[in-house]
C-alpha cells in the first residue's frame, strides 16, 4: 500500500501526523504500508512556488492512494489565481481522474448533542452521499456571459451529462450500497430535467446488474427536505455534482461536528484521495487543539475503499469510538463532564485504543 501522504496547511500537518501514526500502527500489526510525504497547496507554494509542484503530483500518481490534510491561509489569500492553495486541491483531482465524491454522515451516539436536531431525529445516522464530481454544469460547455438582443446580459451555464458518466457513478453506488445497507436514493429533477431523466433511465438500467439492492428515487426538493425531516430512511444517496454538492454539506451539518467527518473521491480504479471535509482552519492552528479525528477516519475509509481492508477499516472506527466512549473530547466537540484533549493527546489515544 503505497500512500501519498500530503500534510498541507494551517491544522493539515497536525492531524495528518495523528493520522500517520495510526498507519504506523496498522504497518507494525502486519500491513505493508508505505509513505512519502509532500508539499501542497500554501505548502507546495513555499516549496515550490506551485500549488501542486510536479514532484508532489508524481509521488500522487506513483501512489495508491493520498491522504491529505487541508489546504489555504490568509496569507495565500493575496496571490493570483493559479497559485491559491486550492488550485493545488482542483488539479490533484482532475489529474488523478477522481469522479466518485463519498462523503459520509454519520453521528456517534456520544456525540448527539453536537446536531441542531432532535437527539431522537439524528442519534445513530450513518448515511452516504455518493456525488459525481467531474461532470454537470459545473464543468458543462458553452458557458459564459453574452449580450441578448435587447442589449441586456445574461449569464448560461450548460448542464449535461453522458450514458457513460451516469453508468460509472451508479455502479460505484451499488458497490457501495452493497458493502452497507443495500438501499440506494438516487436524487435526480426528472419532473423538470432533460438531464435527470437520463439520468434516472441509465440508473434503472444499471439497477439490473444489481438485483440485491433496493432502489428509489426522489426529487432533490424532497431530499433536501427528508434529510432534516427523518435522515435516518437514507442508506446511500446517488446524485450529480451540483444535486451533491448542496445535499452534502447539508447532511454533513446534521451530525454538528465538522471535526469528525471524512471524505474520499474515487477514480475508475479505486485509487482514492482521502481528506477531512473542513478546511485548514487558519484560526486555531499550530495550537493542538484541532480534532483529528476526521483525519483519522479517512485512514478507515481508505482502507475499506482503496485497499478492500474491511478489518482495517473497522479497527480504526471501533478505536475512534472507544475513545469517545472513554469521554475524551477535543474542543470542538467538548460537553461539560467529558475529558478535554489536544489534538496530539487525541491521537495518542487512538492508537492506543488500536489494540483489538
Ligand atoms: P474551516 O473548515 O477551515 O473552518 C471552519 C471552522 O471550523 C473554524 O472555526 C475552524 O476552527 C473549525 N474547524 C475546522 N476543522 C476543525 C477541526 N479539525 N477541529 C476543530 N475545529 C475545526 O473553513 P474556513 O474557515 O471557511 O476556511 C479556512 C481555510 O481553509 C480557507 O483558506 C479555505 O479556503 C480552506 N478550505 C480548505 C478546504 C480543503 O482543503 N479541502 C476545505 C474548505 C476550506
Amino acid at each position: 500500500m503505497k500512500i501519498a501522504v500530503l500534510p498541507g496547511d494551517g491544522i493539515g500537518p497536525e492531524i495528518v501526523r495523528q493520522a500517520v501514526k495510526v498507519l504506523k500502527r496498522l504497518s507494525r500489526d502486519g500491513l505493508k504500508i508505505e509513505m512519502e510525504e509532500a508539499p501542497i497547496g500554501g505548502a507546495g507554494y513555499d516549496a515550490a512556488q506551485d500549488p501542486l509542484p510536479q514532484k508532489t503530483l508524481a509521488l500522487a500518481q506513483a501512489a495508491d492512494a493520498v491522504l491529505l490534510g487541508a489546504v489555504g491561509g490568509p496569507k495565500y489569500d493575496t496571490l493570483p489565481r493559479p497559485m491559491r492553495p486550492e488550485q493545488g486541491l482542483l488539479r490533484i483531482r482532475k489529474e488523478l481522474g477522481l469522479f466518485a465524491n463519498l462523503r459520509p454522515a454519520l453521528l456517534y451516539e456520544e456525540l448527539a448533542n453536537a446536531s441542531s436536531l432532535k437527539t431522537e431525529i439524528v442519534a445513530g445516522l450513518d448515511i452516504m452521499i455518493l456525488r459525481e464530481l467531474t461532470g454537470d454544469i459545473y464543468f458543462g460547455q458553452p458557458r459564459g456571459t453574452r449580450k441578448t438582443d435587447n442589449g441586456e446580459r445574461e449569464g448560461f451555464d450548460t448542464m449535461k451529462y453522458s450514458e457513460s458518466e451516469i453508468r460509472r457513478i451508479a455502479q460505484v453506488g451499488f458497490g457501495i450500497a452493497r458493502k452497507r445497507g443495500r438501499k440506494l436514493c438516487s436524487v435526480d429533477k426528472a419532473n423538470v430535467l432533460d438531464t435527470s431523466i437520463l439520468w434516472r433511465e441509465v440508473v434503472i438500467e444499471v439497477a439490473k446488474d444489481y438485483p440485491d439492492i433496493e432502489l428509489s428515487h426522489m426529487y432533490v426538493d424532497n431530499a433536501a427536505m427528508q434529510l432534516v425531516r427523518a435522515p435516518k430512511q437514507f442508506d446511500v444517496i446517488l446524485t450529480g455534482n451540483m444535486f451533491g454538492d448542496i445535499l452534502s454539506d447539508e447532511a454533513s451539518m446534521l451530525t454538528g461536528s465538522i471535526g469528525m467527518l471524512p471524505s474520499a473521491s474515487l477514480n475508475a480504479a479505486n485509487k482514492g484521495l482521502y481528506e477531512p471535509i473542513h478546511g485548514s482552519a487558519p484560526d486555531i492552528a499550530g495550537r493542538n487543539v484541532a480534532n483529528p479525528l476526521a483525519t483519522i477516519l479517512s485512514t478507515a475509509m481508505m482502507m475499506r475503499y482503496t485497499f478492500g481492508e474491511e478489518a482495517a477499516a473497522v479497527r480504526i472506527e471501533s478505536a475512534v469510538k472507544r475513545v469517545l466512549k472513554q469521554g475524551l473530547r477535543t474542543a470542538d466537540i467538548h460537553e461539560s463532564g467529558m475529558k478535554k484533549v489536544g489534538t496530539e493527546e487525541m491521537g495518542e489515544a487512538v492508537v492506543a485504543a488500536l489494540h483489538a
